[in-house]
């Protein structure tokens, strides 16, 4: 890879890579945007094959979380991290304490928050050497585990697909394929099922499926089947790139609507799921709930507020569900040109003054 021929295309501010030798620490942060605040975002611990890998991840991601937080309306910029290693085996004290002290020395061009392989547990320790880290246990007065607001967020949105599609969004009256029943799926299960909507699910884990047939009452679907589901929505909460052109001919909804991220295989993928009069709601903005209720923390948390902020999905989703019939564009553009507008706007805005104290 050419690093500086990469960054300069996806337009990265700041690539930087910080080791420690003695806990092993080796961490990539991309900063990908600061225009509209300080960069935050998921700090992702993986066995990376190749330390390739890991750049190409962290470069894509960190450019995504700059969209995300645009359409949102968050007053954050867009970043990732990532940890080379092993979640289950390398962690350590040293490790996320070395870690702070390096985000420290960035002096808040970047926040870190949890993400895959990483835990609340683990900002705490983060925390004992920044300020610069979101989703610190509730117990400790931080925001904790964001997957509740990200599945309440992915409600609003749904609900905002179906009025679109149906002019109604009487749970009652829909069925939904899940894929996936960890955090997000979950607590995403628990909300349809107490609207009333019919729910199918699937997962790799089989304790999980259970635990949300027992809890809730979905009904079980094995996991090569998921796409083959006569559902309304289809709603994916487990992987990226799950709407591919093996799948695309399989899809039996009328609505693609879920929390996970990069769901589409390519943009290509979403263009095509609109000429079959699927509707797809862009990843980036309906599972932004996570990221809103991150956000709250820097401010002073409470879930009575950030649920407040999560229910603007709805308008968000509405927004671009409604640029995209007025251009006659598919929804994921409508989504980009949303949250290019924003930034473009906020890049021209041009004070007078600003007092040293708020620059
Ligand atoms: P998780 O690891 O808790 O859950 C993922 C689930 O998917 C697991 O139960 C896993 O067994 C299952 N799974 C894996 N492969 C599968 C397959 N082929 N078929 C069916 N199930 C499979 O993760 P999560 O936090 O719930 O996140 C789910 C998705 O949502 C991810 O794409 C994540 O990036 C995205 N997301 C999460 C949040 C959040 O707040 N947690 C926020 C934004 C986006």
């Amino acid at each position: 890879m050419n690093l500086f021929e990469t960054v300069s295309r996806l337009g990265h501010e700041q690539v930087v890579f910080f080791q420690h030798r003695e806990s092993g620490l080796r961490c990539v942060i991309a900063i990908h945007s600061t225009l509209l605040g300080p960069a935050l975002g998921g700090l992702r611990m993986w066995p990376y094959a190749n330390e390739a890998d890991a750049v190409r991840d962290v470069l894509r991601h960190s450019t995504d979380m700059t969209y995300k937080a645009a359409i949102a309306g968050l007053d954050v910029g867009g970043a990732k991290a990532v940890l080379i290693g092993n979640p289950e085996s390398g962690k350590s004290e040293a490790m996320f304490r070395a870690l702070g002290r390096f985000i420290e020395s960035l002096g808040g061009r970047y926040i870190a928050s949890e993400d895959v392989g990483t835990t609340s547990e683990d900002m705490e320790l983060i925390r004992l050497e920044t300020r610069h880290v979101v989703g610190v246990p509730e117990s400790n007065g931080g925001s904790g585990d964001p997957s509740r607001a990200t599945a309440l967020g992915t409600l609003h949105g749904i609900r905002a697909c179906l009025e679109h599609k149906y002019g109604h969004s009487d749970l009652r009256r829909v069925s939904f394929a899940v894929q996936g029943a960890g955090q997000v799926g979950y607590h995403l299960v628990k909300l349809l099922r107490a609207a009333g909507a019919k729910v199918f699910i699937t997962d790799i884990a089989e304790d999980r499926i259970e635990h949300v047939v027992d809890e809730f009452g979905a009904e079980a679907v094995p996991m090569s089947q998921i796409y083959d589901v006569d559902a309304m929505v289809f709603s994916p909460c487990a992987l990226g790139a799950v709407i591919n052109e093996d799948t695309l001919p399989r899809l039996r909804c009328e609505v693609v609507a879920g929390g996970a991220n990069n769901q589409l295989e390519s943009e290509e993928l979403g263009t095509q799921l609109e000429r079959r009069g699927i509707l797809y709601a862009p990843d980036y903005a309906i599972n932004a709930g996570g990221l809103m209720n991150s956000v709250l923390e820097l401010q002073g948390y409470s879930e009575a507020r950030a649920d407040r902020h999560v229910a603007r999905i709805h308008q968000i989703i509405t927004r671009i569900l409604k640029r995209a019939a007025e251009e006659k564009i598919p929804t994921w553009q409508a989504a980009r040109q949303l949250a290019e507008q924003r930034l473009t706007a906020i890049s021209q805005t041009k004070l007078p003054y600003i007092s040293p104290a708020r620059s």
